[in-house]
């Protein structure tokens, strides 16, 4: 693309400070400083300290859940969980997801199948999960994608009928509810992110969470080299703790929760509002019945309707400093680990392709004010006039 055709607005760019997808929440500094000097005092740093204790049980409070086990990472939580359900073989998982779902996987020899979406909500199609099954299947992972819950109970029937496992990457999802359930108790267990661009971070970090005792029980010792006692260990284990720093930081972001989600909510509704006058942008909305986190402000493309793809959307508005993006593209299938196992994927991915090519993620949260959205809005519209003009003449 020239510089002609990106500078559609030219001068200066609108944002003078880039604005960016999953900017971290920071919360109190000084309540999280508090907490970290409370904890270079007592020097415990990690191994069950008391921070992660706390935040393990509010968690497991916010998700309606009886178990959560904090890990270093979400990628570690879904490993070590993945061990722990006895994943082996193959797992069917969607192509539409972040490539650690998949990695989690096939970093410990489980090949990941890959099956298609909905084009709705982007969520694993339970009508195709049956025909990727063979007798080397041995579990589903379902990814609440945007921060929306899976069909769950159309889930739970495949999984019953073929004896498979079933556990979800809620790494978008905490707080989530929909129909009165809970993201957290789904499936044999959830997995959550709590990386630094998530809802909620501990810098880095997760957490698998259950209803299943004795997988708890599995869990905690998995994640720490497999002792289950002193001189005693049951398990092969790995080192998947999080530290207390993490868990500070967690439990500061806990203590302003309603805060931060309706910073969140301001930001989605004003993008609701706006991208509908905006020519073949189409958002995806948070269907009224559910509460939500409202992290991820998501749109589709309609090139057509637009006259922009999305890739030249993207284009536009990084040149005035609105670093919106395209996401999970060209999904996990096109990726390099995957695409030589994979050769014939995208005949049976039709809905994934062509959403990891339309779909566009927007800057969102507090870091951005209804105004601001309006400009974004103004940009998009301009962008869209002028191109169309040019396909006119
Ligand atoms: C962020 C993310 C992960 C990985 O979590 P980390 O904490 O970064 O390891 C896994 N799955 C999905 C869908 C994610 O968005």
């Amino acid at each position: 693309m020239s510089t002609a055709e990106l500078a559609i607005l030219g001068g200066e760019p609108e944002f003078a400070e880039p604005l960016h997808v999953g900017r971290p929440n920071l919360g109190d500094t000084g309540k999280f400083l508090e907490r970290v000097r409370g904890i270079l005092d007592a020097a415990w740093l990690t191994n069950d300290g008391r921070c992660v204790r706390e935040f393990e049980e509010r968690i497991a409070d916010l998700a309606h859940v009886e178990h959560c086990i904090a890990m270093s990472s979400g990628t570690a939580a879904l490993e070590i969980a993945s061990r722990a359900l006895g994943f082996s073989e193959e797992v069917i998982i969607p192509a539409f997801t972040f490539v650690a779902t998949a990695h989690a996987l096939m970093w410990q020899g489980v090949r990941p199948v890959f099956c298609d979406i909905t084009p709705d909500i982007h969520h694993i199609d339970p009508a195709a999960i049956e025909p990727l099954i063979t007798h080397r299947t041995t579990g589903i992972i379902g990814v609440h994608l945007w921060g929306q819950p899976c069909d769950a109970a159309a889930l739970t029937q495949v999984a019953k009928r073929h004896g498979l496992k079933l556990m979800f990457d809620a790494a978008h999802a905490l707080g989530v509810e929909r129909d009165g359930r809970h993201v957290g108790a789904l499936g044999d267990c959830e997995v959550f992110s709590f990386h630094a661009t998530k809802f909620l971070n501990t810098l880095e970090g997760g957490a698998v969470v259950t209803n299943d005792d004795q997988l708890a029980e599995k869990l905690r010792f998995m994640r720490n080299f497999g002792f289950s006692g002193e001189d005693c260990v049951a398990h092969l284990g790995t080192n998947g703790k999080m530290n207390e720093i993490s868990a500070a930081m967690g439990l500061t972001l806990l203590d302003q929760y309603d805060d931060l989600i309706s910073a969140n909510k301001t930001t989605y509704q004003a993008f609701a509002d706006e991208l509908p006058s905006v020519p073949g942008l189409h958002v995806i909305q948070y269907p009224d019945d559910g509460r939500y986190n409202y992290q991820h402000v998501v749109a589709m493309v309609d090139e057509a309707e637009s006259g922009l793809s999305r890739d030249r959307i993207v284009a536009v508005l990084r040149a005035e400093n609105v670093l919106a993006r395209r996401y999970f593209y060209p999904g996990c299938h096109r990726m390099k680990p995957y695409a030589a196992m994979h050769e014939y994927a995208g005949l049976h991915l039709p809905v994934t392709d062509d959403v990891a090519g339309r779909v566009i993620v927007f800057p969102a949260g507090p870091q951005l004010a209804p105004a601001d959205v309006g400009r974004i809005g103004a940009i998009l519209r301009k962008a869209s006039d002028s191109a169309r003009r040019i396909t006119d003449a």
